[in-house]
């Protein structure tokens, strides 16, 4: 495994492989790798000749008041897991190198960022379909992977990916959970040991919401009460949003449809927002 610094040699190795007909395929993380991130390589490493996998975190999809500073990192760490993982090329670049003085291009979807994570955060999709592109554009794959974990994110590259004629097929993978059902995140590591307890409140909610879609529940105003009802049973815990939205369009939905139904919620455990969602 090589661990690759500057944005115009990974661009030159990935070259190389297209020359030589390989199948690329990219895995875009920030890094302090979990089970959810190895899963994204593993299914990589399956399905293409050589895969990239890149650690950055962007801070252009952080805005001023958020944990940019203090988000999660062992490089070391990370390098090991993914040498474990037969990874080929780790691209580990600099803010420098991504952004330059004089930098001044970005990439905007625009409805289906100013709903559910984008209204609670304003600046952040822009962010981070400036840096996908970007690293597109580096890593040259023919297949890229994403967490349904952030479903908003994962739905939102895919139009930019239609809408921006990139010739990129974009794998959406399924959410990994720990044996409570609490979804794999870099920001668990801010709970403390309380925090951690209740934040299993998010999939608690979930689980209530699927169970009565389940049992033919089709009003979201309903469905949202419950969960709303589940996570007040946990003190720790502040609702951020809840809600119930078409997957195609991203807008707030007022009835359950079948397979064009997303359920999802933000939810503040002391200081720390966590989000998860389940599809239906
Ligand atoms: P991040 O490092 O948080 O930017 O995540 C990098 C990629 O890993 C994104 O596509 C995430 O959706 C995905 N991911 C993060 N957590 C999970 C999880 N628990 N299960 C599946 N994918 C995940």
């Amino acid at each position: 495994m090589r661990v690759v610094h500057s944005a115009l040699e990974m661009q030159a190795i990935a070259n190389k492989y297209r020359e030589w007909g390989k199948r690329i395929g990219f895995v875009p993380t920030m890094g302090y790798l979990h089970e959810g991130h190895l899963s994204l390589v593993r299914r990589a490493k399956e399905d293409n000749d050589v895969v990239f996998v890149s650690i950055f975190v962007n801070p252009l999809q952080f805005a001023p008041n958020e944990d940019l500073d203090r988000y999660p990192r062992d490089i070391e760490r990370d390098e090991a897991l993914l040498e474990g993982e037969g990874v080929d090329f780790v691209f580990y670049p600099s803010v420098e190198d991504m952004y330059p003085d004089g930098f001044q291009t970005y990439v905007e979807v625009d409805k289906l960022t100013r709903v559910l994570e984008g209204k609670s955060r304003p600046t952040h999709f822009r962010g981070v379909t400036t840096v996908v592109a970007k690293l597109f554009n580096i890593t040259k794959p023919h297949r890229a992977y994403f967490g349904k974990k952030d479903a908003q994110q994962l739905i939102v590259i895919k139009r930019m990916v239609k809408d921006l004629n990139m010739d990129i097929e974009i794998v959406g993978m399924p959410i990994v959970r720990e044996s409570d059902g609490l979804a794999l995140s870099s920001r668990n590591k801010y709970l403390n040991e309380e925090e951690r307890r209740q934040a299993v409140c998010l999939y608690r909610a979930l689980l209530r919401a699927k169970e009565l879609i389940e049992n033919g529940e089709k009003d979201a105003q309903a469905i949202k009460n419950e969960m709303e009802r589940v996570i007040k049973e946990y003190p720790l815990a502040r609702i951020d949003y809840i809600s119930v939205n078409s997957l195609s369009s991203l807008e707030p939905i007022n009835e359950v449809k079948d397979g064009d139904t997303l359920v999802s919620l933000a939810v503040f455990l002391g200081s720390t927002r966590l989000i998860d969602n389940m599809w239906f």
